[in-house]
This record gives C-alpha cells, structure tokens and sequence, in this order.
C-alpha cells in the first residue's frame, strides 16, 4: 500500500437544536469581536436566532448562486467597511460560498453553519462566476476554521430540495472513491457517508420534520465533502461542472440526475470501488443499490427537465472531453460520453 493523504485542519461541533450557543462558544474561542454575519434573504431570521448573542458588527443579506463577481466584491466591501475580524456563514453551499470569496481576499476565519447537504463547508474549494463563466480553486484560506452543524436547521429544507442536496453529497462520495487522489482513507470516509445518507434521506423523506434522518443526512454530507475534499474532482463533477457553467443548470438536482450515468460507466472498470459501495448501500451491486434509493426518494431523472437543451449535448460532449481526469477507472470517448449524456438528458436510467 503506498498513498499521500492530506487531512484539513478543522474542528467540527455537532449538537442539534444548539447552534447559537455553540456558535458563541467558537466565536468567544476565536477571541473574534467584530463579526460579520452572511446569511441570505431566506435565512435572514433563521440566523438573527443563531447568531443573537454574537458581537455582530455587520449582518449581510446579498447571497447569489454561484457567487457572482460582483456579489463577493460587495461583501469583501461591507467587511472592510466594518472591520470585521471573522465571518458565520449560516445558510447552503451558496452563502458558505460568498464567506469563502470574503476570507480568500482577507484571510477571516470562517465559521460555517450549513442549512444544507452540499458539504462546502468541510472543503478548501472556492468557486465564483463572472460573465457565466465558474472559476475554482483551492486555498487554505477558505476552509472554515470550524463548522457548526445543527441539523433542527435543515427541518425546514423542504423534502425535494433535501432529497437533491443529499444525493449532491452521495455523488461526492462515490465520485472519491476513483477521483485524481483516491486513496484508502478518502474511500472509508466515503462509504460510511453513503451508508449514513442511505439510512438518513428515506428517513428524511418518510418524516421531514423529525431531526434523526436529519442528522444521518448531515453526519453523511459532512463525511461525503471531507472525502470529495481530499480526493479532488473525478468524472461525475468534471461532467457536472460543465452542464451546470453551460446551461445554467441548478447544482443539485444535476448531480442527483448525472450520478447513476457514472457509476454505471465507471464501476465495471473499478472493481474496488464497487464492491465497497455495494457494501455501503447493503446491496448485490452498487448501481442496485442506488437504484433502490433513488426510486425510493423519487429521485430527478432528466436532464431535460432540468432545461438543458438537446442540441446542448454535443458541446457539453466536447467541453467533458478536455477535462477528463487521467486516471479514470474506464477510458472514456466521445461516444461513450455522447451515449451517457443521451441517457442522462432523455431520462433513460440504466438498467
Ligand atoms: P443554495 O445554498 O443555493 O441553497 C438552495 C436553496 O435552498 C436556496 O434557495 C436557499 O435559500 C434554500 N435554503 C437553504 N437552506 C435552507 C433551509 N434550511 N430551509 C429552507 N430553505 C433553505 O444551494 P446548495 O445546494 O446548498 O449549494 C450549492 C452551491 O454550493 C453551488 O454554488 C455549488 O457550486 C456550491 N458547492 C461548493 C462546494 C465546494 O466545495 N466549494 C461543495 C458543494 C457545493
């Protein structure tokens, strides 16, 4: 066995119903007393509740997709403005986005407060649009020094937006497993994280407001990042990050309609990699086993559905091409991946 694995500094408090005193407590820690809260429209009160007793000396509502430009220029503005010595994100992957533009900039630390399964705030990776354009990267700086989950936040997800940003993070986890930085440790955190997200979303499901299949989707999401982190980018997010830049595709649901494509292409080229998600979801064979969930969660099938164009196959086609990662298990040619973004376009899910 011969591997190189980086693990990230960071601390990770975990205790429903108790984000704003542990938020306090991290805050007092951290010695910070100039705080700026970034939080979205949506989540304006969900955060005056959590962040009440903090030294806040500016909040900030301006929260876009995909962090354009402009967006992350007016919150490093406000923070300079106010002379703030850390940021709380408390919202989805799109605010805990906006805090990274800020603390790439000005080295703040972060503390992260996620509402969501998308798991950015356990990775170094910042992304921002201009011009339609995502640009990303990877930066210390941008990790948050720690990330306060609360799953009570996420009851008000409502069921088919969690069900999506939970298979966002079942996609991180198994695209780790043959990713450019793979190794055994990435691997072990990704399959427990698909167990957890396997036994928390039907739960989810079946009873939104009751916090244990919350906290199994939360507890796997983190797991699911930390290995995505680690393990870098493979097939399934360099094809999703083409088709969500492209066609201006929403984040999630693309990821929850890409995954079963994937697998079923990769898997018969990564025996390991097979077996071990197999044995995550309890069943024969791994692509069975995210079948029966995604049936069970009435998962997103289409493409299509999502607003991708026909005739935006071909380009998304040649744009995957490029970025293909090195070491993917099966090789991949302008015909498989026509055939597989077909497929994911019409709806056709593997068999
Ligand atoms: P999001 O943050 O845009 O949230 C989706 C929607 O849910 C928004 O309308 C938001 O207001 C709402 N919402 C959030 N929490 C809620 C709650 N508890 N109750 C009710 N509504 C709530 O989307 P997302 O899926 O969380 O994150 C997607 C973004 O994160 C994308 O831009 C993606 O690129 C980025 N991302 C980055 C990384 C990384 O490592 N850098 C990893 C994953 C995702």
């Amino acid at each position: 066995m011969r591997f190189l694995h980086d693990s990230l500094p960071q601390r990770v408090r975990f205790a429903s119903h108790e984000a704003a005193g542990q938020l306090a407590e991290e805050v007092g820690e951290l010695g910070a007393s100039r705080v700026m809260v970034i939080a979205s429209e949506a989540a304006k009160e969900s955060s005056e509740r959590v962040a009440a007793g903090l030294p806040v000396a500016v909040w900030h509502h301006e929260v876009a997709m995909h962090v354009p430009v402009d967006v992350a220029f007016r919150a490093r503005e406000a923070a300079a403005a106010h002379d703030v010595d850390a940021l709380v994100a408390v919202g989805g992957g799109s605010t805990t986005g906006l805090a990274k533009a800020v603390a790439l900039t000005t080295g703040l630390p972060i503390i992260a407060v996620p509402t969501t399964y998308a798991g950015s705030e356990a990775t170094n990776v910042w992304g921002m649009t201009e011009a339609d354009r995502k640009t990303t990267g990877a930066d210390d700086r941008v990790l948050p020094r720690t990330v306060v989950y609360d799953a009570a936040l996420t009851l008000t997800l409502p069921v088919e937006v969690s069900v999506a940003s939970g298979l966002n993070a079942l996609a991180h986890c198994v695209d780790s497993m043959w990713a450019p930085r793979a190794d055994p440790i990435n691997a072990v955190l990704a399959g427990e994280g698909i167990r957890a997200l396997r036994a928390g979303l039907p739960a989810v499901k079946a009873d939104p407001t009751g916090l244990e299949g919350r906290e199994q989707t939360l507890y796997g999401a983190y797991l699911s990042a930390v290995a995505f982190a680690s393990a870098g980018s493979g097939l399934h997010h360099k094809i999703c990050h083409v088709l969500g830049g492209m066609f201006d595709l929403p984040h999630a649901p693309t990821h929850a309609v890409v995954l079963p494509h994937v697998l079923d292409f990769n898997g018969p080229a990564a025996p390991d990699a097979e077996r071990r998600i197999a044995l995550a979801f309890d069943a024969p064979s791994a692509g069975e086993g995210l079948a029966a969930l995604r049936a069970e969660l009435d998962a997103p099938v289409a493409l299509r559905a999502l607003g991708m164009p026909e005739d935006g196959i071909a380009p998304a086609v040649k744009a995957v091409l490029a970025v293909v990662p090195a070491g993917n298990p099966a090789l991949v040619t302008e015909d498989d991946l026509t055939a597989l973004l077909r497929a994911a376009w019409e709806g056709n899910l593997p068999r």
